[in-house]
């Protein structure tokens, strides 16, 4: 499928693409690190999105800055900042979400020399009619804070086309995960892994053409019938790292759903087109999947792991943290013994910077999985 191979091509060079797209069309670009940066509202503004992934390898600049137990995300973002890797980046956009961040952007702020930087200050406490209000001002704020550093104004027309554009991606992504999960053989779990990911750096009206296509050609695909996988969910903060899913499918898993970041946290919700475009946008981030650095009720996060679990009819569910990661770590507890409780089995992973070794996590992976 020529769609999928265009998407894998940004995915494997991203800054290359970038800086290839800036030079073309002279937008700016803006860089964050967390889905619950707006997005919507930064391509709305004229200028491109890009989710910062940050570095695995060879991180010493961040190390004069964070302490090793910050998670391997945070300092590698920072050393792509200081080693200027993320020259093409015009602007920063930093969310109020885990503590890592939160430090993060202070230190960056001071030291990453990347032009504007925006903190998001977003309400922890999702769940509350007074967070929703608030929710709604700080997107507002948002919205005059990117105008003012992009010098452009936003329409509530322009807005709103844009709104209505990321629901129709976030559509799409859905759409694949879904032909995924009923038919695993007909795409790979690390090709839907790229795509969430080109989703996040890519041109988004050339992303949306792609996804359009790609839906349509995949649901021509015919039946493959049944792989001899074993259906997997994965649950966690990121994952960055394409070869686990090759490492699960080779060790007789398959990966069916996620409640990732870069994953289906990514495209739930849809923006309610109707009424007051910014509010609906602030909706949508206050009522999507949670994630443990927000807090909407005591087990919402159980509960959306459970429902998914079983909606996708998975054998068990794969926890990949990355290490020192809290949010995650603090939730996982009571997460596990809601799946024990259901009798979904499920492992627990911690990655640091790099892929863990081979051998390591394919036989806990294939031991796991030969327990289901
Ligand atoms: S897990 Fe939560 S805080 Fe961490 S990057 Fe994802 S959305 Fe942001
Ligand atoms: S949520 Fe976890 S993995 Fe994500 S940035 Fe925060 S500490 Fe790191």
């Amino acid at each position: 499928m020529k769609e999928l191979t265009q998407l894998k091509k940004v995915v494997s060079h991203p800054y290359a693409y970038i800086r290839k797209y800036k030079k073309q069309t002279g937008k700016k670009v803006v860089g964050y690190c967390c889905s619950y940066a707006p997005e919507e509202i930064i391509w709305a503004a004229g200028a491109l999105p890009v989710r910062m992934f940050g570095t695995n390898e060879n991180i010493h600049l961040a190390d004069t800055h964070l302490q090793s137990y910050c998670c391997s995300l945070v300092r590698g973002i920072l050393e792509e900042a200081l080693d200027k890797s993320l020259d093409f980046v015009d602007g920063v956009i930093f969310p109020h979400t885990c503590d890592s961040i939160q430090r993060l952007s202070d230190i960056w702020r001071m030291n990453a020399g990347t032009g504007f930087h925006i903190d998001v200050v977003l309400p922890v406490k999702l769940d509350a009619d007074s967070s929703k209000e608030y929710m709604t001002d700080v997107m507002k704020k948002f919205v005059r804070d990117i105008e003012k550093s992009l010098g452009v104004s936003i329409s509530a027309d322009s807005l709103r086309a844009c709104a209505e554009k990321y629901n129709r991606i976030r559509k799409y992504l859905k759409k694949i995960f879904e032909i995924r999960s009923k038919n695993p053989a007909v795409i790979r779990s690390s090709d839907v892994h790229a795509i969430i990911k080109a989703s996040m750096v890519m041109d988004r009206d050339l992303l949306l053409k792609e996804l359009a296509s790609l839906v349509e050609e995949l649901q021509k695909e015919p039946e493959k019938g049944k792989p001899a996988g074993k259906r997997i969910v994965l649950a966690g903060g990121i994952c960055n790292l394409p070869d686990i899913y090759s490492l699960i499918e080779d060790s007789g898993g398959d990966v069916v759903w996620d409640d990732f970041c870069t994953g289906s946290r990514y495209f739930e919700g849809a923006i309610d087109l109707n009424g007051d475009v910014v509010q609906s946008i602030a909706e949508r981030y206050s009522n999507r999947v949670v994630c443990p650095a927000k807090h909407s009720g005591l087990f919402p996060r159980g509960e959306h792991l459970v429902k998914i679990a079983k909606e996708n009819n998975a054998k068990g569910v794969i926890f990949l943290f990355l290490k020192f990661c809290d949010p995650h770590s603090f939730d996982y507890p009571y997460i596990k013994e809601m799946l024990d409780r259901e009798g979904i089995p499920s492992m627990l992973f911690e990655i640091e910077e790099q892929l863990p070794s081979e051998g390591q996590f394919k036989t806990r992976c294939e031991a796991f999985l030969e327990m289901l």
